[in-house]
């Protein structure tokens, strides 16, 4: 989906203008024409991000903003004020306003879609964290309230990169209000530094002496364990190729020198919300993946990816003649624990079969919970012989200590193990996992609590 830029000017000039870039770019544009205009449109059209210009009649760039910014409809619509060349009071009003960054009349193309790009991105990681936050209040999973995430920007770590002693000192003291900031003048001194804080953010003076810069971000995105820092680069007015390279390599926004305070401020908040919202949702991907593979109850993988992982691990071995093995076990008579002691008794008792059934197994191999009180492990590289050891050590990890399912209750648990192992070229997991559990019946049948290795 394209992003939906409203440009809020009086002088039909400036709105052709930056129309006319925005188009080339493949923005979509709607316009407006003053304050009132601008409300009313944002009342009914969805909006990603608004230019708005300070000095208009009727009600100003001021007073639009936070009107925007009152209304709960709107309120997650960023604010870019367009502000005239050197106008620091109208930054500072702009923020207090609500504004989210600033562009300066006359509008640079390479500010223009450097600015709109960052606040985009940000709305929409705004906008999916809404619709979640929705759907967990909906499935009833509570979660942070959405409020706690609006402040995500106004707090962190950051490391400022900066040989000049007296800005460095002014940057500082613009940040520290809210932000902890280190200043570091060698950037391989800074890249150490990052092994040993959890920084939200680096800062980077491009007019180091004697050192790149723009050397130091390349290094920053070519980390693993960094490469989704935020950065913002220090430039002086001018030198428009190195700032469309650090643009290029991933650098995520800019300042010009002198810097203005205000922009500043405006600009670290919004790389460190950006990145509090994309590292949450990138949790919420891996936990969904946890989630998918492997049993709430126990933590041990699940049916469904032990099949598939059966189906891989067989087809391996077949091809390189190595052995593999499968052991199946099956509690004893559990279904007395829930009828004796409760349903929460017999989770107990599982999380506890799953530890012990977890502490028996090697790093290669994997133990999984097949459901219910069955439990499998896949053994590669194993001989029947040594997976029947495995299987009689397992066997007697569960008889020999009780199960204490409440302050005033032991049990003693037995379990039937089957184990069976890869020995025709025609096996597949089916036939391996079928022989197993005939095994396992087998154990059932002749009185439970032991081990028993198909003889095929
Ligand atoms: P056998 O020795 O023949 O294996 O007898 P059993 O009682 O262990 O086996 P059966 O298959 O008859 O009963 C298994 C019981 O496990 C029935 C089911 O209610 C219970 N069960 C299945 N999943 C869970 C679970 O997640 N938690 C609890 N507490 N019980 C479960
Ligand atoms: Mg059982
Ligand atoms: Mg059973």
């Amino acid at each position: 989906m394209t992003a939906r830029v409203l440009v809020v000017d009086d002088i039909i000039a400036n709105v052709r203008l930056l129309e006319a870039r925005l188009t080339a770019e493949y923005f979509e544009v709607l316009t407006a024409f003053s304050g009132y205009e601008a409300l009313e449109l944002l009342s009914r059209e969805r909006v990603d991000v608004v230019l708005l210009d300070v000095m208009m009649p009727g009600i100003d760039g001021f007073e639009t903003a936070r009107r925007i910014k009152a209304n709960a409809k709107t309120q997650h619509v960023p604010i870019i004020m367009v502000t005239a060349l050197d106008q620091a009071s109208d930054r500072i009003q702009g923020l207090q306003a609500g504004a989210d960054d600033f562009l300066r009349k006359p509008v640079d193309d390479v500010a223009l879609l450097t600015r709109v790009k960052n606040v985009v991105r940000l709305k929409s990681l705004n906008d999916e964290m809404m619709s979640r936050a929705a759907t967990s209040q909906q499935l009833g999973l509570g979660g942070q309230p959405f409020a706690h995430w609006a402040e995500a920007g106004s707090s962190g770590r950051i490391l400022l990169v900066e040989d000049h002693p007296r800005a460095g000192q002014r940057m500082v003291e613009a940040l520290s209000k809210s932000y902890r900031v280190d200043v570091e003048p060698n950037p391989q001194a800074a890249l150490l530094r990052t092994a040993d804080v959890a920084y939200d953010l680096m800062i980077v003076s491009l007019s180091l002496q004697g050192a790149d810069g723009l050397r130091l971000c390349s290094q920053v995105r070519s980390l693993d364990r960094i490469r989704h820092m935020p950065l913002i680069i220090l430039i002086d007015e001018g030198e428009q190729a190195r700032l469309l390279r650090g643009l290029d390599m991933g650098v995520n926004d800019y300042l010009n020198r002198p810097v203005d305070n205000n922009e500043l401020v405006a600009r670290v908040r919004t790389q460190i919300t950006r990145k509090r919202y994309s590292d949450f949702l990138r949790n919420r991907i891996e936990e969904s993946v946890e989630m998918a593979i492997t049993d709430g109850l126990t933590g041990l993988y699940n049916r469904r990816y032990m099949e598939t992982h059966l189906a891989t691990l067989v087809a391996h071995a077949q091809e390189t003649g190595r052995p593999l093995s499968l052991l199946i076990a099956d509690i004893d008579h559990f279904k007395r624990v829930n009828d004796t002691h409760g349903h929460d008794a017999g989770d107990t008792v599982l999380r506890e079969f799953a530890t012990r059934f977890r502490r028996n197994t090697r790093g290669i191999d994997m133990a999984c919970r097949l459901g219910g009180e069955e439990f499998v492990i896949i053994m590669p590289e194993t001989e029947l012989r040594r997976a029947f050891q495995i299987g009689e050590r397992l066997r007697a990890a569960i008889a020999s200590e009780t199960f204490r399912v409440n302050p005033e209750t032991e049990l003693r648990m037995t379990a039937s193990v089957g184990v069976a192992t890869l020995e025709f070229a025609s096996d597949t997991s089916a036939t391996l996992y079928k022989r197993a559990d005939n095994a396992l019946y087998a154990a059932k049948r002749e009185g439970r609590n032991r081990v028993i290795a198909d003889a095929a």
